[in-house]
């Protein structure tokens, strides 16, 4: 999601731009007001003409009933409505999320009910309260408070399909902050229905802690086979890389192996037996590099975001390690003989040492993406 004023159309073009290029398959911005309805045409319209397909959503709250009907050219610009039923009113709730509803079919837009427990539609939390009060046994109030959250997304969803949206035109999230209720709620409502889920702990926060906590709360419910999308919302530093939550994301599904995106590098942590800095400035290169690489590698070699490379510190693990890779290097750890043998797909290829092994090694790392991925005639090992 962008974090720009979606009123700044060359900004908010610029962010969304970074984030598809870093590999963002669906990009959401803000439309909270008369200049950022009005900005998203264009926004759209300057994205594809500069080749990106990348899909637009658009997020509502408050005035997304008043919003979608005085700017249709936004609603027909974008490629789904994310609507919060907790923020659509509360006298004239339902009649403003149906106003929605409507605008989505005039447009032939599927729809995310995005429900937030930040934002939770309060009559109905009151509503599940009450009657859990009159219960012989209670449920905790924090229990009530997951019911609501599914509820919420649930009858909003019914009353959408009531509208003529269709069943196959919804998608549902339900996030929270905490990855333990996190995991309790998208596991009730991927029980009580089958419409396809938008996972993402919301507010995670900043830096480690955030990915931390979204990869706990989301790796097991991908692996349960729940969630159809992903976002991680971390807390950029400020004039931080906002496509940081676009790689984590990548890298959560791939370290599941869910998906693969790019060649992943395995490297040791160090120990007493790598007291120099070589090895890790080595791992830190190759992943440089191949990242520098994937842009046109993703293009020229298909299937080259399979590949695991190893960059392992000492003889300990580091040949067992380079052997389970496609192609890996076991580096000489202290009192080692200063020379590093390479791995190819299991087998001792070659022994490098001296000054020029980090260069050397690329060139058979290129090597390798070629004959392996390429379509064309081989290249022999180190013509680059
Ligand atoms: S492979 Fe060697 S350098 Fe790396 S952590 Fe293991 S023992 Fe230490």
């Amino acid at each position: 999601m962008t974090n720009t004023d979606t009123a700044d159309v060359a900004g908010t073009l610029e962010q969304v731009k970074l984030l598809a290029e870093a590999g963002s398959e669906i990009v959401r911005v803000t439309v909270n007001h008369d200049a950022a309805a009005e900005a998203v045409p264009e926004i759209v319209s300057r994205l594809r003409d500069e080749g990106y397909d990348t899909p637009i959503v658009g997020d509502f709250h408050y005035n997304g009933h008043i919003l979608l009907k005085k700017y249709p050219a936004a609603a027909q610009a974008l490629a789904k409505l994310r609507i919060n039923p907790g923020n659509v009113g509360t006298k004239h709730r339902d009649s403003n999320f149906v106003k929605i509803i409507e605008v989505a079919l005039e447009h032939d837009k599927p729809v995310r009910i995005g429900v937030n427990w930040g934002s939770l539609d309060q009559r109905l939390l009151t509503e599940l309260m009450d009657a859990n009060a009159e219960l012989d046994e209670p449920k905790e109030a924090q229990a009530v408070l997951m019911d609501a959250l599914v509820e919420s997304a649930i009858r909003s969803a019914h009353l959408a399909e009531e509208t003529g949206l269709a069943h196959d035109r919804i998608v549902l999230s339900t996030k929270v902050s905490s990855v333990r209720e996190l995991l309790t709620v998208y596991r009730m409502l991927a029980e009580r229905s089958d419409y396809p889920l938008h996972l993402g702990l919301t507010e995670a926060g900043l830096g480690n802690k955030g990915i931390v906590a979204t990869t706990a709360a989301l790796a097991p419910l991908l692996l349960d086979g729940i969630g159809d999308t992903i976002r991680v919302s971390l807390t950029p530093r400020p004039g931080g890389d906002r496509a940081e939550e676009v790689r984590v994301a990548q890298q959560i599904l791939q370290s599941l192996g869910i998906r693969n995106f790019e060649p992943q590098v395995t490297s040791c942590p160090g120990c007493g037996r790598t007291t120099s800095t070589f090895f890790q400035e080595m791992a830190e290169d190759i992943t440089a590099y191949i990242r520098d690489m994937m842009p046109s590698w993703r293009t020229e070699y298909p299937g080259v975001e399979e590949m695991d490379v190893a960059v392992m510190g000492c003889v300990v693990n580091g040949p067992g390690e380079s052997k389970q890779a496609n192609i890996g290097i076991s580096l000489p750890g202290t009192f080692e003989e200063p020379v590093a043998p390479v791995y190819i797909d299991g087998e001792h290829a070659m022994t490098l040492k001296g000054e020029g092994l980090v260069d050397e090694f690329k060139g058979i790392l290129l090597d390798y993406v070629r004959r392996t991925y390429g379509a064309e005639v081989p290249v022999e090992a180190g013509a680059e």
